[in-house]
């Protein structure tokens, strides 16, 4: 596609590049499974659920469940370095990819499918996460499981957040960690009860009450009968000496049922004058309480300057011996003819918070163009470099998604 030079009132001063979209979604064939070494070898196109569904008639999963599951496709997953709800248990996207091609303008990289390998730095790790700025990932072998026979979900009430995530921490330190770990902190907790019903809303209700306020945690155990029973007892008996208090099967029901429903719930909002936006980051243990409650008064502070005072919420999604995600929600009014603007500021304040408390700029959302400045600065100017340097060997003349992750 010829680059275009642009008539303006000062000559032909401004280059208009035209757009080539790549749509992949023809490349969508499973090409291998090898039941031995429970891999699968795809084309990159293939969309999640579609790989979900033909996994499970062959009896195995993949166990990547990103919100966004019913429309992602598998390059785009490693391309972002995608997690799902289940990553606790299942590993994110990276974790699961044993190996891949890469088709760049200048070549082709085709990283082997073995489990681990010491030849070097790992082509798999730096091409995960590239948001194709490198070129196409084409195929991937990824690693699968077998389907579980049962998912035991529970949902547990905790006195706050800080003994929530302190039981996490216990968990997963253990080495005993649950396949969905998710704990919503005081302010989520309320929004959720508001928006539930039934039995173990009413509960939770009543134990909320009891107590002032709490926090409301979903608990997963997958598996084989004999292992969702032994490991969801031990998962149960460590979160009750935390302190938990067990809410059952309802909950857990309730959300494994509404999973993927949230966005379209946020859409409607928007278009009824809300504003939502969501803003994620991972530290580690000894400073989750410092960031969480940093980054939740930057945006409480960001929207009243907004003149839109909010309700700002936080969980806990994906938990690692070492630390956690922190995911945080904000609702307020639209400031109408300043949305962006109120936007802008909003997401503004909570990456300074962020970067300079310690967290990622991103968990799992991945960098594109609005996480690229915090980026930059989490890389450090020479980390910067040695990617640049890496895209004009792969891409010479700068056309594999121009602006994204990397400035130019
Ligand atoms: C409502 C909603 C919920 C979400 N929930 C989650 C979540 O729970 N967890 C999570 O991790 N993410 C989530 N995301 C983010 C997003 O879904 C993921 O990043 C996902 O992995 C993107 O996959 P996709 O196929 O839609 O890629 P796209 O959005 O089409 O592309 C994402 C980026 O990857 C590049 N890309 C796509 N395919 C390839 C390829 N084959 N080779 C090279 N580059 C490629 C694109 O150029 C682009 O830069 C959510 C997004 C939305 C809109």
């Amino acid at each position: 596609v010829p680059a275009r030079a642009i008539p303006t009132s000062f000559g032909f001063a401004r280059a208009h590049r035209a757009v080539l979209s790549l749509d992949t979604g023809a490349l969508d064939e499973v090409l291998s499974l090898d039941r031995t070494s429970q891999t699968v070898r795809v084309q990159a196109g293939i969309r999640a659920a579609a790989l979900e569904r033909k996994l499970g008639d062959a009896g195995f999963t993949l166990g990547h469940y990103p919100q966004s599951f019913e429309y992602v496709s598998i390059g785009g997953c490693v391309a972002t370095r995608s997690a799902g709800q289940n990553s606790t248990g299942y590993g994110s996207i990276a974790e699961m990819v044993d190996g891949l091609t890469l088709v760049a303008p200048a070549g082709r990289i085709d990283a082997l499918a073995v489990p681990h390998t010491a030849a070097g730095p790992d082509l798999r790790e730096l091409i995960a996460g590239s948001e194709g700025v490198l070129g196409v990932i084409d195929e991937v072998t990824l690693r699968v499981r077998r389907a579980p026979e049962r998912r035991a979900y529970e949902g547990y009430a905790f006195a706050d957040f800080a003994s929530g995530f302190e039981a996490l921490r216990e968990l997963a330190q253990q080495g005993a960690l649950p396949d969905v770990a998710r704990l919503s902190d005081e302010s989520e907790s309320e929004v959720q009860l508001a928006q539930s019903s039934g039995t173990p809303a009413r509960m939770l209700g009543g134990y909320l009450r009891a107590r002032g306020r709490g926090c409301i945690a979903i608990i997963g155990v997958d598996g084989d009968e004999r292992a969702v029973r032994s490991r969801g007892a031990h998962v149960k008996r460590v979160l009750r000496q935390a302190g938990a208090a067990p809410l059952g099967s309802g909950p857990g029901k309730a959300w494994l049922h509404g999973r993927f429903a949230a966005p379209y719930l946020r859409d409607e909002l928007m278009t009824l004058g809300v504003m939502v936006e969501t803003m994620e980051t991972a530290t580690v243990w000894s400073n989750v309480e410092a960031l969480h409650r940093a980054v939740a008064s930057a945006l409480r502070e960001a929207l009243e300057a907004q003149g839109t005072p909010g309700i700002v919420m936080c969980h806990v999604s994906h938990v690692y011996e070492t630390g956690c995600s922190l995911y945080f929600t904000v609702i307020a009014r639209q400031a109408e003819g300043h949305e962006l603007d109120q936007w802008r500021a909003v997401k503004r304040a909570s990456l300074d918070v962020i970067t300079r408390g310690g967290g990622t700029v991103t968990h799992h959302h991945a960098v594109g163009e609005d996480h690229r400045e915090w980026f930059a600065r989490e890389a450090s100017p020479a980390g910067v470099r040695a990617l640049a340097a890496m895209r004009a060997q792969l891409d010479p003349t700068g056309i594999m998604n121009p602006g994204k992750l990397l400035a130019g």
